[in-house]
């Protein structure tokens, strides 16, 4: 007889609450999930090992979220409602999958113009745009030095126009909004 071992990560609740989810654009429920890494025998978890990735997942449209997603909970309704929005102020509109800094020039019908602080220009729906509230801890991506790639890293000082970054490999540097980008949602892969 031969024994198989394996291991599996699963989901489990440390907390819940409510919080503006940005997929529904309301405020709905969460449960604040962390994967934990469960030894297998012949397939079935038997123990528990390593906690391991925490997200936050909306029980209305289930999507899943990085933790940061509930500092912006912390922030006023108000700057996540984009019909608040005047032109000048400064918001994050999400391009592609992340979320990138700009300035919001002018609304467009239903829509609104961004001009993002990399050059780009676009117009995005509503549900598209926050208010740009970056702060110390938050998660983000950012361009190493100025450099063609993104890379992971967290966010460890803030200033006006500049903030302080930490790569994964503990690097530090100082950055400009433009080099930056963010993302809140989890892709849906939580199996590892
Ligand atoms: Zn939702």
């Amino acid at each position: 007889m031969f024994i198989i071992w394996g291991w599996k990560g699963r989901p489990e609740s440390i907390g819940n609450g409510n919080f503006f989810c940005p997929a529904c654009q309301e405020e709905t429920s969460y449960d604040h999930q962390q994967i934990r890494t469960w030894g297998t025998l012949f397939f079935i978890p038997v123990i528990p090992m390593a906690a391991g990735q925490r997200y936050v997942q909306c029980r209305q449209c289930q999507g899943t979220f990085v933790e940061a997603i509930l500092n912006l909970s912390d922030r006023p309704s108000s700057f996540l409602s984009a019909p608040g929005f005047q032109p000048g102020d400064r918001v994050l509109g999400k391009r592609d999958s992340y979320w990138y800094p700009g300035t919001m020039r002018a609304p467009a019908g239903k829509k609104l113009k961004i001009q993002f602080d990399d050059g780009n220009q676009m117009i995005l729906s509503k549900s598209r745009v926050i208010a740009l509230d970056l702060r110390e801890g938050d998660p983000a991506f950012a361009r190493r030095q100025g450099g063609p790639d993104y890379q992971a890293c967290t966010i460890t000082a803030v200033t006006d126009g500049s903030l302080q970054v930490r790569f994964v490999d503990g690097g530090q540097e100082w950055t400009k909004l433009a080099n930056v980008r963010v993302v809140w949602e989890e892709d849906g892969e939580q199996e590892e």
